[in-house]
Order: structure tokens, then C-alpha cells, then sequence
């Protein structure tokens, strides 16, 4: 059973060591600024998020050497005033009937660039560029990719406990039927397992069988599992407000065909070369390199069709990327998926997948269920 105890809430204290690091980092990117609005970043940075995201401008302004502000509307004042970050933070609010840029505007430089969350409203982009025209704007990821990267003990603690709920429901659903089964009752129950052992959101069920299992993003649909198939068990969501994603392929019944055998086990020390190769200072395509290697030798190279892994966090997919090209060095406190596949079209398809943190001696698993290739009935 998964360590089902609460972790400690995020303090005033560490929302305020949080904006300060992010204004630093903002200013070492050569912005003038952040302009945060509702979503993971603002979460992260004040530990408030609106009950619901809607057309009303909310923005997190922070810079370097300024007090943080944050604008809000004044129906949600309350809630705003009520987030544990709150005494931090200059509150502003701005009334219906009104036009909230131009009360943003003065507290921005005219001539800074700044870099604003991905998934700003469009409206609110242009409505600022509308108020500072010689303003400049980049987005928040690409301008800071590694603002919430290196997770601390507090947010490692919810990862180790969301990585042991979802290994939780990976020792149960072995337990279940799959044969005669559709793919979506299997998903289900693995919905409601990731709920039994503490998740408060479920994000994703895959379950792959057979030729689905060689589309790595199929969730699960009408198929009717049936003996002697492969199947790809990819799932996660939040717990305590922290991400959970593990995959596990398992084959249904114990006449294993060579083949996949083969091919699962050519996946699992791909898996684990790349684990054994978590290192700080590698950098993150490394990772990439030495499981695409593995699988490359094996004959499979062009079976393995995406990256090797994804920061995990606030969200399920974000910065560090493990893939060509990331440069970035691994550094304590990471947390990302190593996940690599091999996926034969119209046939089946084999991943393994684990989250993995980054620890001053090398990499430490918080997915602990075995590689093996599970069997099912
Ligand atoms: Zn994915
Ligand atoms: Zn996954
Ligand atoms: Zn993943």
C-alpha cells in the first residue's frame, strides 16, 4: 500500500523563495519580467488558482528587485487574498465594466520584454501589446524552461507518493480479467484504482492491446482484449497536486511468443541503461542517446518513434525534455519520465516507463513495480 499521509503545505515562506527565484531567472534570461496568469506557473509561484479560468485578466506581475503584484478581479478578491501566498504579494483588483490593462500597464516597463505562461488567454496578450506597444513578449517555457525543473523535498515527497499509488494500482490491475474484455473496462478499472490509492484527478488510461498497443498515444477504446495479446498499460494523474505516469506492458495469458519476448526485453535494458546513465551534469539527451542506442542495435531503431521522457510535476508533460537536441544538464531535484518503446505497427507494441528523480550519486526510481512483462488472464 501506497503511504497514503498528507505532505506538509506549501508555507508563505515558500511562495516567496519561489517568486524570488523566478524573478532572478527572469532576469538572467534578459527579461524585465514574468507576466504569469492562471495555470501550473501560478500555482507554483503564489499557490493560487481562480475556481475557475475564465475571459477576466488575472496576472501575476514579477521583477526582479519588486515587490510580486498580483491583479485580480474584484469578485475574486477573497479567494485571491485567501491563497497561502498571499502576504507576499501586492493585491490589485480591477472591477467589471473596466479595462484591466491599462491598470497592468503602468506597473510593466514600456520598453521591457517579458516572458508570459504559455497558456495566457490570446486577448490578454494583445491586449497588453495594445497598451505598451514597444513591449516585447516570449513564452514563459521557452524563456525559463527550468523555473519549476528542480523539485525540493517537500515536492519530491508528493512525487514518491504519486509514483507509489500509481505502482499500487499497477499490483492490482494484474489481479483483474483482461480476456473478453473491452480496452475501456480495463481503463476504468484502472481509473478507480488510481482514486482508491489517492489520486485526486485521473489524467490518463492507456490501455493498448494487441495492434492498438503500437499507437503509443491510443487511450483505450471498443476493443475486446483476447488471449494472447500484448497490452500497454500507461497511466497517471495528480495526487496531493503532483503527477503520477507509469507503463507497464503485460501479456494476456502465459504462452508468451518469442517475439515478445524478444522485444520486451530488448525495451527493458534500454530502460535501464538509460536509468543507469542519470547522472548530474548529463545532459538530458544523453538519456535519450543510450536507450535509443539499445533499441538501435536490436534492430528496432525505427520502431521507436518518440522521445525517451518529460519533465513531471504540477503537469504530466513538461521541462526537462529527454530528447535530441536538450542540451540542458541534469541536475538533483529533476523529475522525468524514462519511457522507451518499441511499437510494430498493425501487430503490438512494448513500453516501460518510469519516473526517476535526479539525487547527488546518480538516478533514484519512483516507480517501483518490476519490468518484467506481467502476465494477465
Ligand atoms: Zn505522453
Ligand atoms: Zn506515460
Ligand atoms: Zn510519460
Amino acid at each position: 500500500m501506497p503511504n497514503l499521509t498528507a505532505a506538509r503545505p506549501f508555507t508563505a515562506r515558500d511562495f516567496a523563495a519561489r517568486t524570488g527565484r523566478a524573478a532572478e531567472a527572469a532576469a538572467a534570461a534578459g527579461l524585465a519580467g514574468l507576466v504569469v496568469t492562471p495555470g501550473p506557473d501560478l500555482l507554483y509561484l503564489t499557490g493560487y488558482q481562480p475556481v475557475a479560468i475564465t475571459e477576466r485578466l488575472t496576472a501575476l506581475l514579477l521583477s526582479a528587485g519588486r515587490e510580486p503584484v498580483l491583479l485580480v478581479p474584484r469578485l475574486e478578491r477573497p479567494d485571491a487574498e485567501a491563497c497561502p501566498g498571499a502576504s507576499s504579494l501586492r493585491l490589485l483588483d480591477w472591477a467589471d465594466g473596466a479595462d484591466p490593462y491599462p491598470v497592468l500597464a503602468p506597473l510593466l516597463d514600456p520598453h521591457g520584454s517579458y516572458g508570459i505562461s504559455d497558456a495566457a488567454w490570446a486577448m490578454h496578450l494583445l491586449g497588453l501589446q495594445e497598451a505598451l506597444p514597444d513591449s516585447g513578449y516570449r513564452s514563459l517555457t521557452r524563456a525559463v524552461p527550468m523555473l519549476r525543473a528542480v523539485k525540493d523535498a517537500d515536492e519530491l515527497e508528493r512525487l514518491g507518493g504519486a509514483g507509489g499509488a500509481a505502482d499500487a494500482a499497477y499490483r492490482s490491475i494484474l489481479e483483474v480479467r483482461f480476456a473478453g474484455r473491452r480496452e475501456t473496462e480495463v481503463a476504468a478499472d484502472l481509473a478507480e484504482l488510481l482514486l482508491e490509492y489517492g489520486h485526486s484527478r485521473v489524467d490518463f488510461t492507456v490501455v493498448g492491446s494487441g495492434p492498438n498497443g503500437a499507437n503509443p498515444h491510443h487511450e483505450a477504446g471498443e476493443r475486446v482484449i483476447t488471449e494472447g495479446d500484448t497490452v500497454v498499460l500507461d497511466f497517471g494523474g495528480l495526487r496531493d497536486g503532483y503527477g503520477s505516469d507509469t507503463t507497464r506492458t503485460v501479456h494476456v495469458g502465459p504462452d508468451v511468443p518469442a517475439e515478445v519476448r524478444e522485444v520486451h526485453e530488448v525495451v527493458r535494458v534500454a530502460q535501464q541503461k538509460a536509468f543507469e546513465a542519470v547522472r548530474q551534469g548529463v545532459e538530458c539527451q544523453e538519456i535519450d542517446r543510450v536507450a535509443r542506442r539499445v533499441i538501435t542495435e536490436a534492430g528496432y531503431g525505427e520502431y521507436f518513434i518518440h522521445r525517451t521522457g518529460h519533465g513531471i510535476g504540477l503537469t504530466t508533460h513538461e521541462p526537462p525534455y529527454m530528447v535530441e537536441g536538450e542540451t540542458q544538464p541534469l541536475v538533483p531535484g529533476m523529475c522525468f519520465s524514462i519511457e522507451p518503446g518499441i511499437y510494430l505497427p498493425g501487430r503490438f507494441g512494448v513500453r516501460i516507463e518510469d519516473i526517476v528523480t535526479v539525487t547527488a550519486t546518480g538516478g533514484r526510481r519512483l516507480n517501483n513495480t518490476p519490468h518484467e512483462l506481467g502476465i494477465v488472464a
